[in-house]
């Protein structure tokens, strides 16, 4: 045996998160030290938002993007009203997956003409609220159509409708299962010339296609394909439409990098993508408007969740910081919100982010389960109790898909600064 020292493989890092600024040695948030801001917030946990990232990423897309794309903010990503208000005012229009998100998005002054309702299992009271409030409405279902009828002809407004198609294909490297399967969402291409010829039947006001390959995708590559596999979808089916194509929802799926080795998304290879069906739409379906609908890309990276530390344990010679919040608020960093391998989100103890004072420590929270792991032996300025953990790209798919009840501790508050 040799007695040559074994260094460590470098692990690889995660993308530096320089869309907040580090000044006094602080993180700033919101344009404000991060422990003044939990003084103005009054309590721990917290979600916070930052206005300026959120205004910078829809310029971001508007810049890399034809102007002739219409960019939808997917609320389930964060459904805060305040936040919807705001992206309301930065997007073209708003995509709900419930009546609930749907009055939010009225209340925050979103215009019904520009929102679309998809989801598999609507309610009927959600479609006839759907008509009456005139939004486009994703039929992922059959059994839709004749509802929607009954309900146009009751209220005499017309029923605007859009089919949401499960496609034989899938957006490849998005954690989801290759080639077209079975799903829940949408209606299968098999059957879709038969529905179209039924919404033209029952006098649905048929509007276009929806189609939806997957999410938080970080390969330009595959989305550039998706779309136009997507695309070139739609105009076969276009042929069986009772009325021509005025949206094409082309999906989403841009990703945000979460983990270590991933690197942003590469916008400039889809636009240029775009552009190429933008002008393909233009002779092929010149009525038609291209949508791409984002959720996690849009409001993802301004947002940060910060939990105060309660205790500082040692065991057995790992360094344990215990916060007071965790996977009650936020599930999906402590690995249990889909994620096949448990991973690190990025994280930093928030007023010491400067600090060159390091070591490895896990962050916490307070339910009594093994799960409540907000980061697993990361390298972290060295914390005290009473310090801000905080953890980044969480301003998507946080508070509201977390179980905040669990264990009842106290809830987390939100606020867009
Ligand atoms: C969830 C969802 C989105 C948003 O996905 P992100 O990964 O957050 O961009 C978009 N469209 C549909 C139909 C969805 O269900």
């Amino acid at each position: 045996m040799s007695d040559a020292p074994v260094f460590p493989k470098r692990a690889p890092a995660h993308a530096a998160m320089t869309q907040f600024p580090i000044r006094d040695g602080e993180l700033i948030v919101g344009g404000q030290k991060l422990s003044l801001l939990a003084e103005r917030v009054g309590q721990t946990p917290f979600y916070a938002y930052d206005r300026s990232l959120l205004r910078a990423r829809a310029a971001q897309l508007r810049d890399a993007l034809p102007k002739q794309v219409k960019l939808h903010y997917a609320m389930k990503a964060n459904p805060l009203p305040a936040v919807v208000g705001l992206m309301a005012g930065l997007v073209d229009g708003i995509d709900v997956a419930s009546a609930g998100e749907l009055q939010v998005a009225l209340n925050a002054g979103a215009d019904p003409a520009e929102i679309s309702f998809a989801g598999p299992g609507k309610r009927d009271i959600e479609l006839n609220q759907a008509v009456a409030a005139g939004v486009l409405i994703n039929v992922e279902s059959p059994r839709e159509l004749p509802v929607l009828a009954a309900a146009s002809q009751r209220m005499g407004l017309p029923a605007r409708v859009a089919v949401r198609v499960n496609p034989d294909f899938e957006l490849k490297g998005s954690g989801m299962k290759m080639g077209g399967g079975p799903k829940q969402f949408g209606i299968d291409t098999e059957v879709l010339p038969e529905l179209l010829a039924e919404i033209g039947r029952l006098s649905l006001a048929f509007e276009g296609f929806h189609l939806f390959a997957g999410s938080q995708n970080l390969r330009a590559e595959s989305i550039c394909e998706a779309q136009q596999k997507s695309y070139e979808l739609a105009l076969r089916l276009a042929q069986h439409a009772p009325a021509p194509v005025k949206f094409l929802n082309l999906g989403g799926g841009f990703g945000i990098p979460y983990f270590p080795g991933e690197q942003p998304l590469d916008l400039a290879p889809i636009g240029e993508n775009l552009q190429q069906l933008v002008g393909r739409a233009a002779q092929e379906m010149p009525q038609a408007s291209l949508v791409i609908e984002l959720g996690r890309y849009f409001v993802g990276e301004a947002g940060v969740y910060v939990t105060r530390i309660v205790d500082r344990k040692v065991s057995r010679g790992q360094v344990y910081l215990v916060a007071d919040g965790g996977l009650n608020h936020h599930l999906a960093a402590s690995g249990n919100f889909g994620q096949v391998v448990r991973k690190n989100y990025p994280a930093t103890i928030g007023n010491k982010a400067g600090s060159a004072e390091r070591e490895p420590a896990s962050v916490v929270g307070p339910l009594c389960t093994p799960l409540d792991l907000l980061a697993d032996r990361m390298e972290l300025p060295v914390a005290e109790v009473g310090d801000l953990a905080v953890v980044f790209q969480s301003g998507a798919y946080g508070r509201s898909a977390s179980p905040q009840d669990f264990l009842g501790h106290p809830h987390c508050v939100e606020v867009l600064v």
